[in-house]
């Protein structure tokens, strides 16, 4: 028998609704690229979007067609979001860090019709245009009309809105319509596409919004520092209009102290990125204080977050760190780590670790672990195996590709590559990447631990540990750091003796590379294939 309820669409059009029938005053604000700030409320937001609906049709966007983005965070990026699904057309989030190869690559096999540019990065953008077979038009923004440009078919944003109407019915009617579609990196083989469809996304702005998970309300002040050509920066531009919180924008701000300065002017209450930059503002607000009072929420995600940076946060300047973990298959959101009831009369060391775990499942989503044979595993802290998950917002397969048999199992789990430890309690613990994993004499080692344990000393700034073929050993941890500025000198035994008070003598690298700087990925991470390349070309000595 089936239930008697509705046949109620989740698609994205609801969530704008709500927003701008019950939060028409709160605010969207942008820096903009002269470092002014761009104001506007929901309604105003609302009445734009539809204009742009209008637009996209007058370009001939039709149903199912990907509208390229190649942006900083701001509010015409916003529009993007809900503009280009509420006519049934697909966002395609364009990483502006990654190559102009691997971008003309991803553009080509997507298929954009059109590429909205931030004018701010069209020199970026100019040397991939040549490349591009599908594009139509290329519509610029934060830029002036008159502007002498290479690319061809160029439109202005305001132009096109200025002469579009603001009457317009959302079309989708189908909540497994796709409406989003962002490649991920691609650490080995070709940058692969999740194509998220309106139910997957609506079902994750709930999931996001549970109190156990990130939580916002009406009263938060957000800022998205995430990217958000990353993971559709973790969904936030969907949960804060769902909650209908202020958003604050930093667009090509990116700097530790631009971003200081924004968290303590529009007072803003939660903040989400990557550990790199979370670790380059607590320098500057150590060095050169603000208020930073307001926040309640500094979540991140994307990569481990040291376990001394959320002590440090926590400790020094009363900031309240979430760790979050995820995937762009995911939508991205996985876990959180907060702490639950029973962790209330622990000593803060003891909730610290606790907090640089990846964390709990959010409801929704199922994690199991298991082997190489593919049996499960027990939860119990210290079994390490293969983290799998699944739920309705984790993609089933990737854009126009037909094996998926690598990343989905037989009985249709997406397999993560994490390597990881279940608590009873079930916080999830991520000791590696399934190829960062150091295997040293049939042992594993995991680099993460010896990362988080590095940049715990309080002398260096970032560690990467990376694993180097050995004749004897098979692969052997090799340690690369960068000191903090007033550092002086660090050696390699003051650094042994550090690690030597946590882990096992074999589990300890032979080498410690001092370098200027770890290598990033395109969004922030350490980049350990650099630097097992440069290794590998004789460059790491
Ligand atoms: P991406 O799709 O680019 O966000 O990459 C997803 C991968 O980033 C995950 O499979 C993890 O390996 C890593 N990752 C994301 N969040 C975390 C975290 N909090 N701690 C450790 N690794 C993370």
């Amino acid at each position: 028998m089936q239930g008697l309820m509705m046949d109620y669409q989740l698609t994205l059009d609801r969530i704008l609704e709500h927003a701008y029938r019950m939060f028409p005053h709160k605010q969207i604000s942008t820096k903009l690229p002269d470092g002014s700030m761009h104001r506007y409320t929901y309604a105003q937001f609302y009445g734009r979007v539809k204009r742009l609906a209008n637009v996209l049709r007058s370009l001939d966007v039709q149903t199912g067609d990907r509208v390229g983005t190649f942006a900083w965070n701001n509010y015409q990026h916003l529009e993007l979001y809900y503009a280009a699904p509420g006519c049934s057309a697909v966002c395609h989030t364009l990483n502006i860090r990654l190559s102009p190869d691997q971008l003309a690559w991803i553009i080509n096999h997507a298929e954009d019709k059109v590429v909205f540019v931030d004018g701010t990065l069209l020199p970026l953008f100019e040397r991939i245009a040549p490349h591009l077979r599908t594009v139509q038009h290329y519509v610029l923004f934060n830029a002036e009309r008159g502007l002498e440009t290479k690319l061809p078919n160029v439109l202005f944003y305001e132009e096109l809105m200025a002469e579009a109407g603001e009457a317009f019915d959302w079309t989708v009617t189908d909540e497994r319509t796709a409406m989003g579609l962002c490649y991920t990196s691609g650490t080995t083989g070709d940058p692969k596409g999740v194509l998220y469809s309106h139910r997957s996304m609506f079902l994750h702005t709930y999931g996001e919004n549970q109190a156990s998970a990130l939580g916002l309300i009406e009263e938060d002040v957000v800022m998205p520092v995430v990217p958000m050509f990353h993971a559709m920066a973790w969904g936030l531009p969907y949960s804060c209009t769902m909650a209908g919180a202020d958003i604050v924008f930093p667009g090509s701000h990116m700097n530790a102290a631009a971003l200081a300065d924004l968290i303590a002017e529009e007072k803003v209450s939660v903040a989400a990125g990557v550990p790199t930059i979370w670790n380059a503002l607590y320098h500057e607000l150590k060095s050169n204080p603000r208020d930073v009072s307001h926040v309640r929420s500094l979540v991140v995600g994307g990569a481990a977050m040291p376990r001394a940076l959320i002590e440090g946060y926590e400790k020094e300047l009363g900031v309240n760190v979430v760790h979050a973990w995820g995937m762009t298959e995911m939508s991205p959101l996985g876990t959180v780590s907060k702490l639950q009831r029973h962790h209330r009369d622990l000593p803060d060391h003891e909730k610290w670790d606790i907090k640089a775990r990846q964390g709990y499942p959010i409801a929704g989503v199922e994690m199991r672990i298991v082997n190489l044979e593919g049996e499960e595993l027990p939860w119990d802290g210290a079994t390490m195996g293969e983290l799998q998950v699944r739920g309705p917002w984790i993609a089933k397969g990737y854009y126009k590709v037909e094996s998926n048999r690598d990343a989905i199992t037989a009985d249709g789990w997406f397999r993560t590559g994490d390597v990881v430890t279940i608590s009873p309690d079930g916080y999830m613990y991520i000791t590696d990447r399934t190829k960062d994993l150091v295997k040293s004499g049939g042992e594993w080692i995991s680099s993460v631990a010896l990362e988080n344990t590095l940049m715990a000393h309080p002398r260096v700034m970032e560690a990467a540990v990376i694993a180097i073929p050995d004749e004897n050993w098979g692969e052997r941890p090799l340690a690369v750091v960068v000191p903090t500025k007033d550092a002086g000198e660090l050696s390699e035994d003051e650094l042994r003796a550090h690690l030597a008070q946590h882990f096992a003598r074999f589990q300890i690298p032979d080498r410690f590379l001092i370098i200027a700087e770890i290598p990033k990925t395109s969004v922030g991470k350490f980049d350990k294939k650099v630097l097992r390349h440069r290794h590998a070309k004789g460059e790491l000595v």
